[in-house]
């Protein structure tokens, strides 16, 4: 999972460049330090100097009283004696005092000597001045480059902190040519006096002025000198900035670069192979290909063959019909070792999310086309869908056919790319409208709108004329598929493919009368039994039950849940599973660590990871901030809680660690919103309850950039569910370095160790637990994580870290399920 195969730099990348980015900060903050003092020193000498021209005017006014001395006594009479002595006292002062201004002279040609390296020192930040612009215009070039590779806000960030300090450095550099333009003021005024001196030919100038005029020539020299070096070494300080900055930025333009290379060459992303093969579908639906054609041409997008990936470059931007000519070209008989996996499900994230059901399908189909498999995704086309996180949507010009309640509609089929995957979007011409409710579920009718998408799913996977080897399907609503498959579409010799039904919750398993099941185009008769679809405590029908009796592999979503529900976790199904064991097994869902990443995750205020945990105490900052919440201690743990607020979660125990956090110290921020009307408003009184105070807030509402932002700030997270099948927020805590405090139950039990159990090895303790679902067992495993997390900082920081760095990703899970269904299309290849 270190590879983000998407449209941007690696993870590692994207972290050296980030380090590369903040060492440059980090330089140009201690130049800017630097200047600042150099800065100061030049306004102490700007002072100093403007004193000395006080001086010297004060000199200038003595210099003309002694010239007019000197006339009145050169006009006065020679032959009065006290004035001759006067006049030989003032010759002979006279004389010395040129010798002091020969020797002031000198010191001022030094002085012009200092200026022409001051002239030196400008003509080099000019060069400067110019390089930096030189290397604004690479970085705005870079810029560009970037923007190709798709947004990175947090990023960008950073970038544009980086062209703030840049702006800030120059303005500094011309604060310092300001200062170079008064010591030409001052040297002119030098000019002037010495021009004044001799015209005055000066005859009477006290000794001690003249001292006065070197020592303070002296020390403007010295202040020069010291000037000079500060410059100097400012300027070395500035330019090996610059070198460095100027590093960084090739750095990151021959990365960019690399990058959109390799994304046109040799590793082209699997969105674009996920484009090539919807192309190639839609050829097929359009009936512009034969069916042979496209089974080669998948095979070819499957094994990622470069001579479809360079026609299809090549060709980019030109009529579809030379792709398609160029394509066809090619087209030669192969073989295949990957599979052809069809999803058919409800959701996906992050296009259609309502809850985990959707994680899993983004999660697991990008891993199992990692791993060589073609992977596709059929969902209903929602009018309430987020289409900006779909790529190249676009309707088919075809229109399938589907049965419903004894006639055919029309669907149109969308398609388009999500997270790299190509996703088939239908969409029902039917008068009800079953898409267009402006939600996903919660409708009168969803028997019969799942019904119907399960028929029209299949019927498009029957009319391209797919050789699909895996049919996935997921819970209720999409279970109707498994029966419909083998007892109408396998007797049309659609039979290639082998079904897999996961059920990700068996508290929803879409029961109803038994003649519903007819609408779809099922026989009512031949399922209404108690062997196959008739649920187990009421005469009506099981969609989940029709799926565990006719599906070949039938799964749940961790280990522990697969043996809770061989119970009363069945929620009445458990004699079913029982009967169907030898096809049924727990594999523990993962998360799509490319979406939960603290260190690329745009959302979030700064990124971080397990090694700089700075960032995550500037998102805890944050949030704090955004939710008005006290923020006089850093230190004040956080408890965070993102779910949906149903009986399953535990909500009366979520209610509880809401007032155990208040009491133990700490503050606690809940996500959630509840399809139960009550319940939502239960949690309303509560949020109102605690509207003034600073320490707890209720936000009730589905908000995925915040729930990043919560992951990221909070210290620990509750999950207190009463059942949980898996549970994927445990997971995403763990990677934000949140340390988890979850009953033990289900998948949480499978993902969440006690960090007090000396049963259990130690580095695999990753958080606290609790048996019993009540107030008591919740509040001393809240008790010992504060502890804990107050008492020893230094454990509580090492537990932070390993919980960070856990394995949550896809990679075993999809090689459990990779595993199962080789093995299934395997069997099916024996008795063919
Ligand atoms: P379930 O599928 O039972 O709802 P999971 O733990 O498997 O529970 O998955 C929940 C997913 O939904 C997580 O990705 C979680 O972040 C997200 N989620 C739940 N509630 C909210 C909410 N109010 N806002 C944003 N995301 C939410």
């Amino acid at each position: 999972q270190k590879y983000n195969d998407g449209d941007g730099i690696s993870n590692l990348q994207l972290e050296d460049l980030v380090g590369l980015i903040q060492n440059t900060e980090k330089n140009i903050l201690l130049l800017n330090q630097a200047r600042l003092q150099a800065m100061e020193h030049a306004d102490k000498i700007l002072k100093e100097k403007e004193a000395l021209q006080r001086k010297i005017n004060i000199l200038e006014t003595r210099l003309s009283e002694t010239n007019a001395q000197h006339k009145l006594s050169s006009e006065g009479n020679v032959s009065d004696s006290p004035l001759l002595l006067e006049f030989d006292v003032l010759k002979e002062d006279n004389i010395l005092l040129k010798e002091d201004i020969e020797f002031f002279k000198t010191k001022l040609i030094e002085i012009a000597e200092t200026e022409e390296g001051i002239f030196k020192l400008e003509k080099e930040r000019a060069l400067l001045d110019a390089s930096l612009r030189e290397l604004e215009s690479r970085f705005i070039a870079a810029q560009a480059n970037m923007m190709k590779l798709g947004p990175r806000d947090a990023w960008w960030e950073k970038v544009e902190k980086l062209e703030d300090l840049l702006e800030t450095t120059a303005n500094q550099v011309e604060h310092a040519a300001v200062i170079l333009d008064h010591n030409h003021d001052l040297q002119d005024r030098l000019d002037n006096l010495e021009a004044s001196l001799q015209a005055a030919n000066i005859s009477k100038f006290s000794c001690s002025l003249v001292d006065l005029l070197q020592q303070k020539v002296k020390l403007v020299e010295d202040r020069f000198q010291a000037c000079n070096s500060e410059m100097h070494s400012q300027i070395e300080l500035y330019e090996h900035s610059i070198v460095e900055f100027h590093d960084t930025l090739s750095k990151l333009i021959e990365e960019s670069e690399k990058r959109s290379l390799e994304n046109f060459t040799g590793n082209m992303p699997s969105e674009l192979w996920s484009k090539i093969s919807l192309l190639i579908d839609g050829w097929l639906l359009e009936k512009k290909i034969a069916y042979n054609d496209a089974s080669m041409l998948r095979e070819m997008v499957r094994k990622r063959d470069s001579r479809l990936r360079e026609a299809y470059l090549s060709y980019r931007g030109t009529e579809n019909r030379d792709v398609m000519d160029s394509f066809l070209k090619m087209a030669l008989p192969g073989t295949s070792s990957g599979l052809h996996i069809a999803h058919i499900a409800a959701e996906m994230a992050p296009v259609a999310k309502v809850g985990g059901l959707a994680d899993v399908i983004s999660g697991l189909g990008k891993a199992l086309q990692k791993k060589g498999h073609l992977v596709e995704i059929i969902l209903p086309k929602y009018d309430c869908m987020q289409v900006d996180q779909v790529s190249n949507l676009k309707v088919l010009d075809v229109l399938v056919q589907s049965y419903f309640e004894g006639n055919m509609f029309n669907n149109k089929i969308w398609t388009g790319t999500v997270e790299g995957l190509p996703v088939y979007f239908i969409e029902p011409q039917h008068p009800a409208m079953f898409f267009s409710r402006a939600q996903y579920y919660g409708e009168h009718d969803d028997f019969k709108r799942f019904a119907y998408f399960s028929r029209a799913a299949l019927e498009l996977l029957y009319q391209s004329g797919k050789k699909v080897d895996i049919i996935h399907c997921h819970d209720w609503q999409t279970a109707f598929v498994a029966p419909l498959y083998w007892d109408v579409y396998a007797n049309l010799g659609f039979n290639s493919a082998r079904i897999c039904f996961t059920c990700h919750n068996f508290e929803y398993q879409g029961t109803a009368p038994a003649r519903d099941l007819a609408w779809c185009g099922l026989d009512v008769e031949h399922l209404d039994r108690p062997d196959r679809m008739r649920d187990n405590s009421h005469g009506r029908i099981n969609a989940v039950k029709g799926a565990i009796v006719y599906s070949n592999i039938v799964t749940t979503v961790s280990p522990t849940y697969a043996l809770e529900v061989r119970s009363e976790g069945g929620r009445g199904l458990q004699d079913t599973l029982k009967v169907h064991s030898r096809k049924f097994l727990g594999i523990l869902n993962g998360i799509d660590t490319d979406t939960w990443n603290p260190s690329t995750d745009r959302y979030l205020k700064v990124q971080y990871n397990a090694k700089d945990l700075q960032g995550k105490a500037a998102n805890k900052a944050a949030l704090r901030e955004q939710l008005n919440l006290a923020s006089a201690y850093p230190s004040q743990p956080l408890v965070g809680c993102i779910t949906r607020l149903v009986a399953q979660k535990g909500v009366h125990l979520i209610r509880h660690a809401i007032y155990k956090t208040a009491e133990l110290g700490g503050q606690f921020v809940l996500l959630g919103s509840s399809p139960v009307p009550e319940i939502q408003r239960e949690f309303e009184g509560i949020a109102d309850h605690f509207q003034n105070n600073n320490n707890i807030r209720l936000i009730l509402k589905y908000d995925d950039a915040l729930s990043h932002c919560i992951y990221a700030a909070s210290d620990m997270f509750i999950v207190p569910s009463i059942f949980e099948p898996c549970g994927l927020t445990q997971m995403i805590a763990m990677r934000y370095g949140s340390v988890p405090i979850v009953r033990k139950t289900g998948g949480l039990n499978d993902s969440v160790f006690d960090f007090d159990d000396e049963t259990i090895p130690m580095e695999v303790r990753n958080g606290f637990t609790f048996v019993k679902a009540d107030e008591q067992g919740l509040s001393s495993a809240m008790e010992r994580a504060f502890n804990c997390y107050t008492r020893k900082p230094e454990v509580w920081k090492q537990l932070v870290q390993k919980d960070m760095t856990i394995d949550f990703s896809w990679d075993t899970s999809a090689s459990q399920y990779e595993d199962i269904y080789q093995k299934a299309v395997a069997r099916a290849r024996a008795v063919a």
